[in-house]
């Protein structure tokens, strides 16, 4: 693995190249991981994810879903990426599933809690460097304390989660050096410290000092720690790492979020969020061009306004259907009645399968109804529209306009390009 970086201005543009045991992949930077969920991405098989644009080259496992798998995996002998049908594909391995909060409470100096299928597993770390070994990852997440998430951690608490993870990663550097396995991995230190920024900093120092390959941004899920607490670490973590070795963030997907984090030099982020706003029934409708043309411009209204305009007439409905609190400005609520009638695509202008064949009618009448279907191409519009809002952030980059396209997308966070006032 390999770090080009071509520029540094407001955020890091740049290709992470000889990716993968192989040494064939390369990541374009800022860019996303693809989300799978035991392997898989979700809702799609091989085929289905085929016809989605711009997915990335690097799938996140988790440990939680491959540590029950750990025997089967031992025997069968080739790897998870062979394992799960995507040879070609780089395999990244983090320890929790991003979707999934764990139980706090849990872990000790010995051993770090994952929940499977089946329960709890306690992991040491030389059972997590059996079960690596297994895995053959391209690049994992050394096994850490990341239990910090909650928003009431205290000062002690926080240097636990310090202390801990580095002595987790001396463990695990001893024990990579001698996996003849894992020869071709590459394994990232994780920087944790909660919301105390001396031990984010000590932790920050602390990695750098080791042979790692690049570095997690941990503990920054969830919406216990305010967004400027976060964002203020995060930009005091990466001033302390060297520039030339990658950096990927846990838990950070939406699209302000993500922006803020690359200004503030983060490279790497995961894809749970489209999977969030399929699961929750939603399209993604925002708008990433921040020229558009007067053509553009008007899609963009009719994306929007029109649905505010639908909205007041449906106020006195008996039965609407309820959105997720979690929605964001960025998304629309599909089950909502005022889509049973729209017969547009989820996004004018969106070039994926989805938006090519079928209208938001029929993904209104797929949702009430529970068909499966659904799913399937709310996923397929969801990741490519997410896929491609990288690629637009780093053209933004190479164009010097990143500033443009985060007050674009900051006015759409206040206003939501379809901002459904789906809670009447
Ligand atoms: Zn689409």
């Amino acid at each position: 693995m390999r770090l080009k970086l071509f520029g540094v201005g407001s955020g890091r543009l740049g290709m992470l190249a000889e990716l993968g045991r192989s040494g064939a992949g390369s990541l374009a930077l800022p860019g996303c991981l693809l989300y799978t969920r035991g392997g898989s991405a979700p809702h799609l098989t091989y085929d289905t994810l085929g016809e989605v644009a711009g997915v990335p080259p690097v799938a996140q496992l988790t440990l939680s879903f491959m540590a029950e798998l750990h025997e089967v995996l031992e025997e069968y002998k080739k790897g998870a990426a062979k394992f799960i049908g995507m040879p070609d594909t780089a395999v990244y391995c983090s320890l929790h599933d991003p979707v999934a909060p764990c139980p706090s409470g849990y872990n000790t100096n010995k051993a770090v809690s994952v929940w499977g299928s089946s329960g709890r597993m306690e992991i040491t770390a030389s059972k997590f460097m059996d079960i690596q070994r297994a895995i053959q990852p391209d690049w994992f997440q050394c096994i850490s304390d990341g239990d910090t998430i909650s928003g009431e951690v205290s000062r002690k608490r926080a240097k636990k989660s310090v202390d801990r993870s580095l002595s987790f990663l001396d463990a695990c550097l001893q024990l990579l050096e001698k996996s003849p396995e894992l020869q071709g991995s590459v394994m990232f230190g994780a920087i944790e410290g909660g919301d105390v920024l001396e031990e984010r900093l000590r932790s920050a120092r602390e990695t750098a000092k080791r042979p790692v390959g690049g570095f997690l941004l941990d503990g920054f899920q969830g919406s216990a720690m305010a967004k400027e607490t976060k964002l203020k670490l995060i930009a005091s973590v990466t001033a302390e790492l060297p520039e030339d070795k990658p950096r990927i963030i846990h838990g950070m997907g939406k699209p302000d979020e993500v922006l803020e984090c690359i200004e503030r030099g983060v490279d790497i982020f995961e894809s749970f969020f489209p999977f969030q706003v399929t699961e929750r029934g939603c399209a993604l409708v925002f708008g990433y061009d921040y020229q558009p043309g007067p053509e553009a411009a008007a899609v963009l209204k009719q994306n929007g306004a029109q649905d505010l305009e639908k909205n007041g007439a449906e106020e006195d409905q008996d039965e609407i259907a309820k959105a997720d609190p979690e929605m964001t400005p960025f998304e629309i609520f599909l089950k909502d009645k005022r889509y049973q009638d729209d017969f547009g695509p989820l996004l004018e202008g969106c070039t994926c399968y989805c938006c090519q064949r079928h209208t938001r009618a029929y993904l209104h009448h797929l949702l009430v109804t529970n068909e499966l279907l659904a799913g399937v191409l709310l996923m397929m519009h969801n990741f490519q529209h997410y896929f491609s809002f990288f690629g637009a952030i780093r053209d933004a980059l190479r164009d010097n306009k990143l500033d443009q396209l985060k007050k674009f997308i900051f006015s759409q966070a206040l206003q939501g390009p379809a901002n459904a006032r789906t809670d009447q």
